[in-house]
């Protein structure tokens, strides 16, 4: 059982904000890692329970979603369930739904949130990895004001950010991908609780040439990995089988331990984002 906490129920981001400022509390969102996770042994190797924590849950309108200017925003209370509909088009809806589904179970995607999930920081976590390969950002508030982080820089370890501890995540922000993008997700896993390892990609394809590409790692180290040479590799080729076992061998090698899992995982992310290109390349070998 989780061990006895001062709690607050917050009625305005201004609680949240004021509660946060003695540097000791934690905010409680969906609670499946601030609460179930300890109860699972599947926390941090050290886990330090909260002192006093700052429940977000009954403060409304924190459950947006918008889509402007080519950002999709997510707010501190949109479950993980949210992206099983279609909440924003293109290959950005495709691979959110994609991806969702492999998150624990229908419980855990009902309460969690994508934020917190961000927040935590589990090294094994989808929604950071999505983060980093497309290239979101993340918005932090404080009682004297607000700074916008790129999620590449946001992780610094382990369940570690340079989130400071009075800072709330109030927003995450999403690119929504070009047209003539195909995205793909595999994964390798064995329990309801986080996978081996996994592998997501997009292509974005024009005139059966790849104009750019994104490959993001899941548990392939202490922080959410880009594979960046791996994509540079695709760009500028057709979207042929040759290319994708290339960038596939090529992301393998920012992994050090089960590469052989990574080339796989790669391969069938590369291969699903290519056949779900809308327009462009036909989804055969170019
Ligand atoms: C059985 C089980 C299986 C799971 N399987 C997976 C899985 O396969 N893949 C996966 O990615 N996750 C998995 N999870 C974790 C789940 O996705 C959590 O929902 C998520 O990691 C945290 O979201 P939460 O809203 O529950 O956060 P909480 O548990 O409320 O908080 C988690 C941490 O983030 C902080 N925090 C939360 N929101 C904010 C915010 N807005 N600003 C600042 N700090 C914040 C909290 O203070 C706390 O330290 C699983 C959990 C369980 C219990």
């Amino acid at each position: 059982m989780p061990e006895a906490f001062e709690y607050i129920a917050a009625r305005s981001v201004g609680d949240v904000l004021d509660a946060l400022a003695d540097g000791r509390t934690s905010v409680l969102a969906g609670g499946q890692s601030l609460l179930v996770e300890p109860t699972l042994g599947s926390g941090p190797p050290c886990p330090e329970p909260p002192l006093r924590v700052v429940d977000i849950n009954p403060i409304a309108g924190l459950d947006t979603l918008t889509e402007a200017d080519g950002v999709l925003r997510v707010g501190p209370l949109v479950r993980h369930d949210a992206f099983e509909a279609d909440v924003v088009g293109g290959a950005l809806g495709d691979l959110m739904r994609l991806v969702v589904c492999h998150i624990g179970h229908p419980p855990v995607r009902a309460r969690g949130t994508m934020l917190g999930s961000l927040a935590y920081a589990h090294p094994a976590a989808e929604w950071p990895v999505v983060a980093v390969a497309l290239g979101a950002h993340l918005v932090l508030a404080t009682t004297t004001g607000r700074r916008t982080v790129p999620a590449v820089s946001f992780y610094t370890g382990p369940f570690s950010t340079v989130r400071r501890p009075d800072e709330l995540l109030i927003e995450a922000w999403l690119p929504v991908l070009p047209e003539s993008t195909g995205a793909g997700y595999a994964e390798d896993r064995r329990t309801t609780i986080y996978p081996q390892a996994a592998a997501l990609a997009t292509l974005t394809v024009v005139d059966g040439v790849v104009t750019g590409a994104a490959i993001g790692l899941v548990n392939a180290g202490p922080c959410p990995v880009r594979a960046r040479t791996a994509e540079r590799e695709l760009v500028g080729h057709p979207p042929s089988d040759t290319m994708i076992n290339a960038a596939a061998d090529c992301a393998a090698e920012a992994d050090g331990r089960g590469q052989q899992a990574f080339r796989v995982l790669v391969r069938r992310a590369l291969t699903q984002a290519r056949n779900r290109v809308r327009t462009g390349v036909p989804a055969a070998e170019a």
